[in-house]
């Protein structure tokens, strides 16, 4: 017997359509680079997209070929997030905040011939436009300034509307959306989204044990455009009907939370780093956004410490952990409590809390190391592979990378965990991460959680440096808050109820900040490199 149901491929245009023709008031509100709210609805968001892609059709563009946005989040990007994939091309978001030489290499590697910009950015493009072929540069004027020579004013690009536009063919296996994965580890390396996977991933994770997206949310993303598809929110909120509010470059923790108050936001996503900071601004002001109580706060791209946990909690916001990469659209599992760990102590829960998370439906996980298939016994530790209609299969013309596959079809994360029998993942490292000693492992994410909950600590990281006698030892760089100091021996007596002795840090190294990535996570590597000469036995203050 054959199945009977229609084979209707799955689209971003679908999407668009359903934002427009249900939900035509949602608000879409952004922040102008002069901080003032721009503000319209999905009816405006769906006519725009589509001008965009009829123009982008009538200029030539093929299906298939990638235009890139250079563009802080905020809705003429929304608009090219539809506008581009339903005329066929892929949309193809560039990391704002990577060296120009970055950028470079990944223009020349994609190859896309237009590109969408911020006026605001276009001295980031002056930095490297005569290194990259680009046929046309399409400015989004926010200032309403002069235009670089044969550069097109986006108003003046989208201006006939839609009238022409013939909607492509679309299959569901195409290509709708192309991110480089930020680069913590080697060259950058390009993941083709399908038009099937980004329709899969929005519906998986606007579900109720996940994000929990409705046309009742008002949505933040202010993971950047840029990266991963701001977690695939933009997409998601759309098919949902969600408002979203979106911070433009204004990415102060004041800025942020009035933004959140004053358009009653429900659900924000961001790194440890972005909520680092609010919970700062929550402390130094307090009572001063009362609407935020309640906030569902989405912390993924590194691991949420425990102290960062409870102090939102304390301030009424609702963290949630989530788990993702670029290679999974990019979310692969978010942390919600099964019934039975209701009984939990408020220690416990947040101890809980502090793990990845379920995989989402769709995402099937293994853990896998020397010996085998590790059991879901929340200690054995491995490898995490995973597989599903919404986890990348190859590299965009990378044929040296074929070894982060398995020869049985699964993608090699790269992470260090264990599952527990319920099924959350608990991840203690990134391979490249994990300190050696004497033969033995250590997690570097383990420790840095438990350092960041030190009351004298702003942030911490740490790092192995290499050891003439235990091969690698722990160092904790640590920015302390201000006014307070720390020892080793201080480090070490707080750290020791918790922890292995053999695991605590040999050396504290006092640092202004921890260094970030361009999207904002911590970047060990310049930590590495920083103190790779280490001696171990000067002074540590
Ligand atoms: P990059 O590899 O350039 O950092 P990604 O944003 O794709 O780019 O990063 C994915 C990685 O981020 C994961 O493999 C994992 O190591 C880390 N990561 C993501 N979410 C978490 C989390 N909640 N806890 C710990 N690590 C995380």
């Amino acid at each position: 017997m054959r199945a009977t149901m229609m084979d209707v491929p799955l689209t971003v245009a679908q999407i668009l359509e359903r934002a427009g023709r249900l939900f035509p008031d949602t608000e879409i509100v952004s922040r102008r680079p002069d901080k003032s709210i721009h503000r319209y609805r999905h009816a405006e968001l769906h006519g725009r997209a589509l001008a965009l892609a009829a123009a982008l059709q009538k200029a030539g563009v093929k299906q298939g070929e990638p235009v890139a946005t250079l563009m802080w989040n905020h809705a003429v990007h929304l608009e090219a997030y539809f506008g581009i994939p339903c005329a066929g091309g892929v949309l193809h978001t560039l990391n704002l905040r990577l060296h120009p030489n970055d950028l470079v290499y990944i223009v020349d590697h994609a190859g896309p011939r237009t590109l969408i910009i911020d006026d605001v950015l276009l001295p980031l493009l002056a930095e490297f436009r005569d290194r990259v072929r680009l046929d046309r540069v399409i400015v989004v004027n926010w200032g309403k300034g002069a235009l670089p020579e044969g550069a097109v004013d986006y108003e003046d690009f989208i201006a006939a509307g839609a009238a022409g536009y013939v909607p492509p063919e679309l299959d569901e296996t195409d290509a709708a959306g192309l991110c480089y994965t930020s680069g913590t580890t080697g060259k950058p390396k390009g993941v083709v989204y399908s038009h099937r996977a980004i329709v899969l991933h929005s519906l998986a994770i606007s579900l109720p044990d996940v994000l929990s997206i409705s046309h009742r949310s008002a949505v933040m993303p202010v993971v950047p455009m840029f990266h991963a598809n701001a977690w695939g929110e933009p997409f998601a909120c759309a098919m949902m009907g969600a408002k979203q509010v979106f911070p433009g470059a204004h990415l102060d923790a004041v800025n942020l939370l009035d933004l959140w108050n004053d358009e009653g936001v429900t659900l924000v996503s961001g790194v440890p780093t972005v909520w680092l900071a609010v919970v700062r601004a929550l402390d130094e002001n307090p009572g001063r956004w009362p609407r935020v109580k309640g906030l569902r706060a989405l912390i993924g791209g590194a691991a949420a410490p425990e102290g960062l946990l409870r102090a939102l909690i304390k301030h009424g916001i609702d963290p949630a952990h989530g788990w993702g990469m670029t290679e999974i659209t990019p979310v692969g599992a978010i942390h919600s409590f099964k019934r039975k760990l209701d009984t939990l102590p408020p220690d416990a829960r947040i101890a809980h809390l502090a793990k990845q998370g379920l995989p989402l439906p769709l995402v099937e996980t293994r853990v896998v190391n020397d010996s085998g298939e590790a059991p879901w016994d929340g200690a054995s530790v491995g490898e995490l592979q995973v597989r599903g209609p919404f986890v990348a299969a190859r590299y965009h013309n990378q044929p040296d990378s074929g070894d982060r596959w398995t020869s049985d079809g699964w993608f090699k994360t790269g992470d260090v965990v264990a599952m527990d029998a319920d099924g959350y993942i608990k991840l203690s490292d990134r391979t490249k991460d994990l300190i050696k000693s004497g033969g033995e492992w250590i997690s570097s994410v383990e420790l840095e959680n438990a350092i960041m909950g030190h009351p004298a600590v702003a942030e911490a990281a740490v790092i192995a440096v290499a050891h003439p006698r235990w091969d690698e030892r722990p160092l904790a760089a640590v920015a302390l808050k201000p006014g307070n100091s720390l020892s080793l021996e201080d480090l070490r007596a707080y750290l020791a109820p918790h922890f292995a002795k053999w695991w605590l840090p040999d050396a504290i190294a006092i640092v202004d900040q921890i260094p970030r990535t361009s999207t904002g996570k911590f970047q060990k590597s310049v930590l590495r490199e920083r103190f790779k000469d280490w001696t171990w036995d000067i002074p540590t203050r």
